[in-house]
């Protein structure tokens, strides 16, 4: 038996205001609100999820949303970009939508015959457009036109502390080395979707701050929660620290902090976001995990009203 992740499950980074951050997220990139609920671990934080019309493991992008947090600086140590896919007909679309938002974009890059489009969103996190191909079908009901709309996660960057003992650490959990340029090695799962972690070699690079706009962790797909026991026990064997399984409701986690820095989690696919809302109205309540709901009427007291527009109000 050997650990064999078909990709990335989802990312989870910092942001501060979670109103700015649910209008950057639905408004100006189209994702959907799949999932309003609070961090688990610190119950007055929300704990925002994006993803596709359903949150398919491998499109969503998460985030703790601290109003007034300290920002933090992205560098070694971190995942330090979070690229989705786009089509490739679509990089003089996402660019002019990008400026017209006031976001500084820079040129597209040609990238392992790939083109990519960085910017930043509202507190500064590193994103990027990739072109390339997907399964996933663009969220419709979101404010941009069906041809052009985002498909999911291309992949990840990883500014690494160690560059060769992350590279192990892909490989041992079923990634490849593909591809190398310059200081950025590409390792590739073999999945349908968000198959795509690079590594950097920076070696000059500045370390990287946690904080808002960085990255939290990056989650990694495994089948269900037995083959997830069977991966600890592995990663455990090739000296990583793993925690316990633990019930994040819309999946089980596992997580350990790799040598290059980056806290890793690897999440089930199972059961997903319609365990407690139907598709139509995922992400328009809170939710809390049964173990919360006798708080409810405290956590909601603490956390600011968000206000998610309709597509017809985001056309405006
Ligand atoms: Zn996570």
């Amino acid at each position: 038996m050997s650990i064999q992740t078909p990709g990335i499950h989802h990312v989870t980074a910092i942001a501060s205001d979670p109103q700015a951050n649910v209008d950057f997220y639905t408004d100006v990139l189209g994702l959907r609100l799949v999932k309003r609920t609070v961090n688990f671990d610190d119950p007055h934080t929300y704990h925002l999820y994006y993803g596709d019309e359903v949150g398919t493991p491998g499109t969503i992008l998460t985030f703790f949303p601290f109003e007034g947090g300290q920002p933090g600086s992205v560098g070694r140590g971190q995942a330090s970009a979070t690229a989705f896919v786009i089509p490739e007909g679509s990089v003089a679309f996402w660019v002019d939508r990008l400026e017209s938002e006031g976001l500084a974009v820079e040129d597209p890059v040609e990238r392992f015959a790939e083109t990519v489009v960085a910017f930043e969103d509202r507190d500064g996190q590193p994103l990027e457009l990739v072109t390339g191909e997907s399964d996933i079908e663009p969220w419709t009901d979101g404010p941009i036109p069906a041809e052009h709309a985002i498909r999911g996660f291309h992949g990840v960057t990883l500014d690494s502390l160690d560059p060769e003992a992350t590279g192990d650490l892909l490989e041992a959990m079923g990634f490849q080395r593909v591809a190398q340029a310059g200081e950025r090695a590409r390792y590739e799962a073999d999945g349908e979707r968000a198959t795509a972690v690079d590594v950097l070699d920076r070696p000059d690079g500045d370390r990287g701050r946690q904080g808002t706009g960085t990255v939290h962790h990056v989650a990694v797909r495994a089948p269900d929660a037995e083959t997830q026991l069977d991966w600890r026990e592995e990663l455990i064997e090739q000296g990583q620290r793993v925690t316990e399984q633990k019930d994040r409701q819309y999946f089980q986690s596992i997580y350990f902090r790799e040598s290059g820095g980056v806290l890793f989690e690897i999440a089930t696919d199972p059961p997903g976001f319609t365990r407690d809302e139907s598709v139509a109205e995922l992400g328009s309540d809170l939710k809390l995990p049964p173990w919360l709901e006798s708080d409810r009427e405290t956590i909601e007291s603490q956390l600011a009203e968000i206000d998610e527009p309709t597509p017809a109000e985001a056309e405006r």
